[in-house]
């Protein structure tokens, strides 16, 4: 069993099983946008829903709104999360764009919302208020081939008072999970080679990385999403983005290639 140290910040430790290893791992604690405070992952979820209730309109005056309530979070891998208030008035495209925006968009993929895993799709098109049923889960997916799929918890409606009425209010996203190097299980994971995570022996620290014998143009970046290392995703930046030569002739069989013209 290794440990996985990193010197910033304050941890959760965690014990987790990650390719070959099972290793202890520290995790960093993930902060409510409204008081400032550090949760683990377990407990932010309570936090959040009563750190809301005491967001209350000062004055008379102060402007409300009315805001969908929910979660996101990776099915795979629960340390991905994200915690939200949508405008009731948003649309489902509206949530997708911005669920593309911090965690998804690789290369133009379609996408949909339902609330079955392939059951009958909801029109981007529909109000989030004619969803934002409290108790309702919808899956999410984006990319019908290598699929990243996410729950979409729904706790209901909330009307509060916020500086900035803004449609989309980011309450918390997780803290960066540290995932420990395939090869060596000592150090931090900073590059995923795509050709050997299919072994689960791609995670690579920046040590093991320089000798590994596929090369680094095979490397997409480790991020802080449940995407990093599928397809090509190299995280939230809009950049410049060198492909990998192996995603090169994937991506163009790709039907929904759309937006990968803009990237080369
Ligand atoms: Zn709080
Ligand atoms: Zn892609
Ligand atoms: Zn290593
Ligand atoms: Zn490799």
């Amino acid at each position: 069993m290794s440990l996985v140290s990193c010197d910033t910040g304050r941890w959760a430790s965690n014990i987790q099983t990650i390719g070959k290893y099972q290793m202890e791992y520290t995790a960093p604690k993930s902060i409510c946008n409204l008081c400032k405070s550090e949760f683990t992952t377990k407990g932010i979820g309570r936090h959040i829903s009563s750190c809301l209730k005491r967001q209350s309109p000062k004055t008379k005056n102060t402007l409300t709104k009315k805001y969908c309530y929910l979660s996101v979070r990776d099915i795979d891998n629960s340390d991905y999360f994200i915690f939200l208030l949508i405008s009731q008035d948003s649309t489902l495209d509206d949530f997708d764009t911005f669920l593309r925006k911090i965690w998804l968009e690789c290369c133009g993929h379609m996408s949909s919302f339902s609330y079955k895993k392939w059951g009958e799709e909801i029109s981007m098109s529909t109000k989030i208020q004619n969803v934002c049923n409290a108790g309702s889960t919808l899956i999410y997916l984006y990319d019908f081939g290598s699929t990243t799929e996410l729950q979409v918890k729904l706790y209901g409606q909330f009307s509060g008072f916020f500086p900035k009425l803004e449609d989309i209010i980011l309450l918390s996203r997780n803290s960066e999970p540290i995932i420990p190097c395939d090869e060596c299980g000592k150090f931090q994971a900073v590059h995923i080679c795509t050709e050997c995570q299919w072994d689960n022996n791609g995670w690579l620290c920046e040590k093991c990385a320089k000798t590994h014998e596929c090369g680094d143009d095979m490397f997409l970046p480790v991020v802080n999403s449940p995407r990093a290392g599928v397809c090509a995703y190299y995280g939230e930046e809009e950049k410049e983005r060198p492909i990998p030569k192996s995603l090169q002739d994937t991506i163009n069989d790709k039907k929904d290639k759309i937006k990968i013209l803009k990237l080369k």
